[in-house]
């Protein structure tokens, strides 16, 4: 039966770098409905242009259109056997949403680890980030500045900010996580899913602790 993997956390918090592990580990895709919406940005799609708006100003985009976005990503060949998903979903109507596609495809969500970061650390950490054009790599200007390409791809000139990671955007981005997404919580624990990992420690031992909760590979 596939296995799906939630990664549930504030922005920030460090869903992104550590699903991207743990899809390594698992042979698992790791899909990013963030990643997938800059994509559609950058080459100008339609869902690229209807959603630009609402990510500049660090809002979600319509739960309609994600979605859909979703459900065409995980009828893919290559989510056969599961997928880790990271940023998706973020309101209880689109948890309600993949349970039902889930049931389609004849999957479960497994686990879903939930990492936990204080706020005013979340507001330090998204509004240093930066990010490789190029490669999608993510730096910090305090924590993990740039010094080579992980993928060997690209220079350190390609950096930039994300729009939505400028210091006011941040802190609206914190304001519709816990209005919209926090309530996921209590869903996942209702289920009994979800696993709490302290994400305020190295980025190593955030790894280790995420470990611990997956399932036991044969
Ligand atoms: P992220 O990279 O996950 O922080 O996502 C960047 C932006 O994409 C968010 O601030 C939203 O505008 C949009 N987005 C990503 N995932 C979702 C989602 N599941 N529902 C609605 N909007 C989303």
């Amino acid at each position: 039966m596939p296995d799906y993997i939630v990664m549930l956390g504030a922005p920030g918090a460090g869903k992104g770098t550590q699903a991207a592990r743990i899809a390594e580990k698992v042979a698992l895709p790791h899909i990013s409905s963030g990643d997938i919406f800059r994509e559609n940005l950058k080459n100008e799609t339609v869902l690229g242009k209807k959603a630009a708006d609402y990510m500049n100003r660090g809002e979600l985009v319509p739960d309609d259109l994600t979605i859909e976005m979703i459900a065409d990503r995980l009828s893919r060949p290559d989510c056969a056997n599961g997928a880790i998903l990271d940023g998706f979903p973020r309101t209880p109507a689109q948890a309600e949403a993949l349970d039902g596609m889930l049931q389609k495809l004849g999957g479960e969500v497994v686990v879903v680890p939930y990492i936990k970061v204080p706020e005013e650390e979340l507001i330090s950490r998204l509004s240093g980030r930066i990010v490789c054009k190029e490669c999608g790599a993510t730096f910090h200007k305090k924590f993990k500045p740039f010094e080579s390409c992980p993928y060997g791809k690209c220079e350190g000139e390609y950096l930039y900010q994300r729009e939505d990671d400028k210091v006011e955007t941040v802190t609206n981005r914190i304001k519709v996580y816990l209005e919209n997404t926090a309530p996921l919580i209590a869903y996942y624990q209702d289920k009994g899913v979800l696993q709490e990992v302290d994400g305020d420690q190295a980025i190593d031992d955030v790894l280790a602790s995420l470990i611990a909760v997956l399932p036991q590979q044969e």
